[in-house]
């Protein structure tokens, strides 16, 4: 005969899976499984889970912070010429219109 749930697992717990007596159902595959009490998924679907992604390092977030500090000073000097541009073609402008009034 053919068992009607897997058979208990006794690897150490991860996630929603602990070894345990208990008969559950689990909620990804939806199979019958023994586990603990509390256990919500079986044993081949939490070890078939992806690790979480690691927190980054303090390293990380800072050299995050020094890119996007570089990236925000080489627009501050875009700005500041293209400023200084518009300026002087106001300027230029300016005098050709007080030159057409006299
Ligand atoms: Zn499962």
């Amino acid at each position: 005969m053919k068992a009607f749930f897997t058979p208990a697992d006794q690897r150490p717990q991860r996630f929603g899976w602990a070894p345990g007596s208990y008969l559950c159902h689990c909620s990804t595959c939806k199979k019958k499984f023994v586990g603990d009490k509390r256990a919500i998924t079986c044993a081949p679907c939490a070890y078939a889970a992806p690790d979480p992604s690691p927190e980054p390092s303090n390293d990380d977030v800072i050299g995050q912070l020094q890119r996007c500090i570089s990236e925000l000073h080489s627009i501050r000097i875009r700005i500041v010429e293209e400023r200084d541009k518009l300026k002087t073609e106001n300027a230029a402008l300016r005098a050709k219109v007080r030159k057409q009034k006299k």
